[in-house]
Order: structure tokens, then sequence, then C-alpha cells
């Protein structure tokens, strides 16, 4: 299947064909079935881009994000980092690839041990890759606090004597403190107040910018996806629905799905006026996929070709690929 591509230098990570199936009823050999929690997904990520992943809770975003870090193992695919295959690696290759691909959950809360002080959260990931003394180690992670917002004396409080805000900026200095080259943000402000929404967005990007990162954002939240990532991979049963640079993607949205899911966002301007499309039914439940086109239950335009055969992820304009028999 096509994938998402990018002029000019090759991708800093390149994702292809990805799948995370989950064996029903018996290991993998004597399963009766499978959850395909990813199907056939592809793209690439450039250095210093945010690659924006979006869709319905459910649609594999999240797994996917998993996926390329191995928390859990693919059932198939590439994910391509400086030429090496990313689930070929084992041992040191592995180790040092991980280093360089780090992750910002949802819920920085669950991940930080409550009876540790948060400095010694933040350089955990340090001793585990042998990074500098301990003293230097320390004076890192004062530093990295410092980074995201919190003072260095902060360094000796526990978990619960933060906010959620602090805690995710303590998740995020704990990314950085390997000085990776990619973050994977799964869902890294749902969990958060509006206003502290904005808060963490802009220190991503501030960040960003400093560090040289590429991040992969993963988010239900359109408006978040649109405000952070240069392009968006639009998600729906663990399929890749439609990919485009964002301008383009939210300017002219393709596949019925983009179409619906932009429809609900609401818009600043009350005056202005726009149609919304409601789905019908509810996500269908991934054991039993639909056949063909897997959102051909819930779309309005649905035929009897999308029953039966699966559309292709293609080009319909430059770097805009959408999989939908309508194009
Ligand atoms: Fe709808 Fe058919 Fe396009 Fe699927 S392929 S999105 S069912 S029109």
């Amino acid at each position: 299947m096509p994938q998402l591509e990018t002029v000019g230098a090759p991708p800093l990570l390149e994702v292809k064909n990805v799948k995370k199936y989950y064996p029903i009823g018996g290991t993998f050999r004597r399963a009766k079935g499978f959850v395909k929690a990813v199907d056939d997904v592809g793209f690439t990520l450039n250095e210093r881009e945010t690659l924006g992943l979006v869709g319905e809770s459910g649609c594999g975003k999240s797994t996917t994000g998993r996926t390329i870090v191995r928390l859990t193992e693919p059932t198939g695919g590439q994910a391509l980092y400086k030429g090496k295959d990313l689930f070929r690696l084992k041992g040191r290759e592995l180790q040092s690839a991980r280093k360089d691909i780090q992750m910002v959950f949802q819920d920085p809360h669950s991940s930080l041990d409550p009876k540790q002080i948060v400095g010694r959260a933040v350089e955990e990931t340090m001793s585990i890759h042998a990074i500098g003394t301990k003293r230097e180690r320390m004076e890192m992670a004062m530093e990295l606090l410092h980074r995201v917002g919190l003072r260095e004396d902060q360094y000796f409080r526990y978990p619960h004597e933060f906010s959620g805000g602090q805690r995710q900026r303590i998740g995020i200095a704990r990314a950085l403190a390997v000085q990776p080259k990619i973050v994977i943000c799964d869902e890294p402000v749902s969990a958060l107040d509006v206003s502290i929404q904005s808060q963490v967005i802009n220190l991503l990007q501030e960040l960003q910018e400093a560090y040289e990162l590429s991040y992969i954002f993963i988010a239900h939240d359109l408006s978040v996806v649109r405000h952070i990532s240069d392009r968006v991979g639009v998600m729906y049963l663990g399929q890749m629905m439609e990919k485009a640079p964002t301008n383009e993607l939210f300017a002219r949205p393709q596949h019925p799905y983009t179409r619906a899911l932009l429809s609900a966002v609401p818009i600043p301007n009350p005056a202005a006026k726009k149609e919304r499309i409601v789905l019908k039914g509810s996500i269908p439940s991934p054991l039993h996929p639909p056949s063909g086109c897997v959102f051909h239950t819930r779309c309005p335009f649905a035929t009897e070709r999308c029953k039966a055969e699966r559309p292709a992820l293609e080009e319909k304009a430059p770097n805009h690929l959408v999989a939908c028999h309508l194009y």
C-alpha cells in the first residue's frame, strides 16, 4: 500500500506496512481470529517535523506509536530509523535506538513512582543508558526541570506535590533526559485543562525548536493536532484513511470520515455556517471489522463496491493520499 512521502532529504523515520494483530482464543498459531489493532499503516517523519495521528478512541493510533518503540511487538512491517529496521534490532542496537526515540504518555502520574522524588525519575533513563556521572546526571536533571518550566529545587519533591500540568512537564523532562531525536507524544494534553493544554503545547514547540526534535503527535482532538502538526494522518479501525500536509487536510478534506470529524470541530466565527456530517452507528468491533472499506457501515456514500473491496491509499493530489473509492 502506498505510504505518504515527502520530498528532499531522506526521512528520519520511515514506517512501512506496520501491522499489530492480537490473537483471540489462543497463541498466534492456534488463534480463532485476530484483533487487527494496526493494519498496514505507513508514514514518514522528517527531521524537526511534527506528524499528527488522529482518530477516535480505538483507531490504532496509540498502538502504532507503542509498536514503533516496541513497547508492544509488531506483527509485521518495518520501521526504518537511520537505515535500520527497528523491528529487527536486538540487544545493544535496540537499546541505542530506543534512546533516540522516547515517549511522552497521556498520564505521567501512572509512570512516576509515588515514592521516588521527581529528580530521580528524570535521571532514571540517563542511568539506564549510562549517561554521565551521578553528579552530572543530577545537574542535567535540574537543568531539564528548569527548561520545562519547573524550579530546580523541585527536584526533591514527590509526584503527588505537583499538578497534572506540572507532572506532564516532568514526563517531558524525562523523555528529553537522553537527548532523543524523536519523541512520540501519546495524547500528551488530553487529560489536562484547556488552559494548561496550550501551555504544554507551547512548551513542546519551544523544545522542538531548541533541541531539533521530531514529533509523532497522537491525539483525538483535531484542534490540537492542527495547531502543532506539519502533516496529519487520519486513522480509523487500525487503518490509515487519509494523509496530507496540515493546511491541505483542513482546507480540502477528502475522505468522508475526515470530513465528518472536521464537521464536528467548533469554528471560532459564529456567523460562519458549516454542514455537520453526523456518522451513523458506533465504531464496529475491531474483532469483526467490516468487509471491504472498514468505514462502509458508517459512511453516507457507501456503495456495493465499498462493501466488497478495500480501497487502496492513493495519492489524489500532491502529497495528499486518500483511501476511498469515491476518488
Ligand atoms: Fe465511504 Fe466507500 Fe469511500 Fe469507504 S470507500 S469511505 S465506504 S465511499
